[in-house]
């Protein structure tokens, strides 16, 4: 028969499949394989009605024959075939939906290659390692076979042929081997078996290899020279079915671990599995898991997020991103859907409709299930937040705050009064009648936080103060502003929101001098000092007045040291304490005696809030001066 040419879009796209210099040609075999299982659907569908046939679902298979003398690998099924009209519509030109959106992509992008990089093109990919193709085929009904055969862009040709039933057998001419590539790989069993396992382990018929393999001979078994021989076995390379497949019931946790652990390589069993399967306006099965542990480069770079992404049983991308948002990223899994189309492309991907649906189902479940971990599993939910607490914090942060009321009930904070986390219902439930706000008070750690001065009136009026010990936690209340219509507090804020005992006008106007005579000898180091009201056995503490906390300080000079920020430093004075009072007597019998006092007093305030004393040494000669 005479040469035909490709149509023109065809012939493109073909040309772009000969030249690739894709890296990854390999997936051509996963695109041979899924036609192959296609076309056995479709005759599996039609056994099911027609007796003649005499087939069942037991019968079919996808067989893989590599040749490696003759430089060929054969891909056969017993699938439904192609007649003439079939070879000229399927194989002579861009017919499907799949594979015409690819085109449309293509011809907006220059990138092509780019495009095949993460999808398959179909039956046209073959051409990235082959120099020829032979399809022998013939079709249900039909009883005529044809041979198809092409060697790229310059046309195909079509020509009866024999063939014993139906299905179709692709036969691909390696290319030749040149310096930079070589083809042979994919004339090897080996290389085979893993390209199986890798894209197609859940192709749902067995795809078959006769593997070569070589054994001691029986009779030489208890010879001291063993001789060896060789013996074929067909094997089957595929597993079938996916373990999400498999109705949840029929899988025990044991399975679900060691899927987890084998797919996603860690040592941790997962502390949460969740497995849910959809059928609506996108259908889709999903089987996700919560770490119990942080992995060790989470909070880095190198960890990438994303869900693995199965079309019908056929990895389409090892890592989806779309799947799963930022404060989530910590979950693993698979996702596989019906309604996407293998030969999607990233592009197309990230905007997909059924993609989108899919990703904000599987938010609103993984939010879901967190929260009755926390209801029903408190010690999990508690080992959960040590590892990715911290990630929930950054969600609310994130994007202006949107997600806040999403994840603010998932949050947990040590309490003072209950010494361990509780949630942020928990303390609004336990609040005095009383009391205004939602006390919070930052520091390295709990003991640091134990020891602040500034909570102590706190502590006295019996209020639960949260403990911020993470450098993320005050941004976190700071986003929430407030939480039940209860506003966050800083235990070291000026105002707590308690009424103080009122003073006298002469109270008042004696410590009047004795503040006036502290910010005197302090000069620039504090902006103010003030009589405290939140201070009762110690003698001074340290406020941050204005939006800069001593914390956030703190936080941006570590990760930036020259961004200069500094909070404004307000020295509190208890008026009641002994030193002070000391120090009030000591202005009028010895000046220079009070200011050294002053320097002190403001000295330790500044190590009790965690900061660098401005001068040390000056500091220690001052306190054995006045020892
Ligand atoms: P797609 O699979 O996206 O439709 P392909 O280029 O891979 O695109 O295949 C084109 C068409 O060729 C298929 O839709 C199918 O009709 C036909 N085809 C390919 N391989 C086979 C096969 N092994 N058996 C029967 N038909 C096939």
């Amino acid at each position: 028969m005479a040469k035909m040419e490709f149509k023109s879009e065809s012939k493109r796209l073909l040309d772009l499949m000969i030249n690739s210099i894709y890296t990854h040609k390999e997936i051509f075999l996963r695109e041979i394989i899924s036609n192959a299982s296609d076309a056995i659907d479709k005759l599996c569908f039609i056994a099911l009605t027609d007796d003649k046939l005499n087939m069942t679902r037991s019968d079919f298979k996808i067989e893989i024959k590599p040749d490696k003398e003759n430089r060929t690998l054969t891909v056969t099924d017993n699938g439904i075939g192609m007649d003439r009209d079939d070879l000229e519509n399927n194989l002579g030109t861009i017919a499907s939906s799949g594979s015409y959106k690819f085109k449309q992509d293509m011809e907006e992008k220059q990138d092509d290659i780019d495009i095949i990089g993460q999808f398959g093109v179909g039956f046209y990919s073959a051409f990235m390692v082959a120099k020829q193709i032979t399809v022998i085929t013939k079709k249900y009904g039909s009883d005529t076979a044809y041979k198809w055969q092409s060697s790229g862009a310059d046309g195909y040709t079509i020509d009866e042929c024999e063939r014993d039933g139906i299905g179709t057998d692709i036969i691909m001419v390696m290319k030749d081997n040149t310096e930079d590539e070589t083809y042979d790989e994919f004339c090897e069993q080996y290389r085979l078996q893993q390209l199986v396992k890798r894209y197609s382990d859940y192709i749902r018929y067995p795809i078959v290899m006769e593997m070569q393999r070589s054994r001691v001979k029986e009779e030489t078994k208890d010879s001291d020279k063993p001789e060896y021989e060789d013996y074929t076995e067909t094997e089957t390379l595929n597993s079938m079915v996916p373990i999400w497949q498999r109705p949840k019931k029929d899988v025990t946790q044991e399975e679900y671990d060691k899927f987890y652990s084998d797919k996603f390589m860690t040592m941790d069993k997962p502390i949460k599995t969740i497995v849910t399967s959809v059928e609506g306006v996108v259908t889709y099965k999903a089987l996700l898991f919560i770490p119990s542990s942080t992995p060790y480069d989470y909070y880095t770079k190198e960890y990438k997020k994303g869900l693995q992404l199965y079309s019908s049983g056929v990895l389409i991308t090892d890592s989806c991103e779309e799947l799963v948002p930022e404060h989530f990223r910590f979950v693993k899994g698979v996702v596989d859907t019906a309604d996407l189309s293998l030969n999607i492309s990233r592009e197309m991907l990230q905007h997909d409709r059924h993609l989108l649906t899919i990703a904000q189902n599987l938010e609103k479940k993984v939010q879901r299930e967190l929260t009755s971990m926390l209801k029903s599993d408190r010690e999990s939910y508690e080992k959960f937040f040590a590892a990715f607490g911290r990630q929930l914090k950054y969600g609310v942060v994130a994007d202006y705050g949107i997600h806040k009321d999403e994840l603010q009930d998932l949050l947990l904070f040590y309490s003072s009064t209950e010494k361990k986390p509780v949630t942020l219902a928990e303390y609004v439930e336990r609040m005095k009648d009383d009391q205004k706000f939602i006390y919070f008070a930052t520091g390295e750690n709990t003991a640091a936080i134990d020891a602040l001065p500034q909570t102590e009136l706190l502590r006295s009026k019996g209020y639960e103060i949260l403990y911020c010990t993470e450098d993320v936690d005050e941004f976190t209340l700071q986003s929430l502003m407030q939480y039940k219509e209860k506003r966050f507090c800083s235990a070291t804020n000026d105002d707590l929101g308690i009424e103080a005992d009122e003073k006298t006008d002469d109270d008042k106007k004696d410590s009047a001098a004795l503040l006036t005579f502290v910010k005197e000898t302090l000069g620039d180091s504090v902006s103010e000092v003030t009589a405290s009201k939140k201070l009762v056995s110690h003698p001074v503490c340290l406020t941050a007045k204005g939006g800069i906390s001593f914390e956030m300080e703190k936080y941006f000079n570590s990760v930036q040291p020259d961004s200069g920020m500094k909070a404004e430093r307000v020295l509190e004075l208890n008026m009641g304490h002994k030193a002070v009072k000391t120090m009030e007597a000591l202005i009028e019998t010895d000046i220079e005696k009070a200011k050294k006092y002053a320097r002190v007093l403001y000295s330790q305030a500044l190590l009790i809030a965690g900061l660098p004393l401005e001068n040390p040494s000056e500091y220690t000669d001052l306190v054995c001066e006045l020892i």
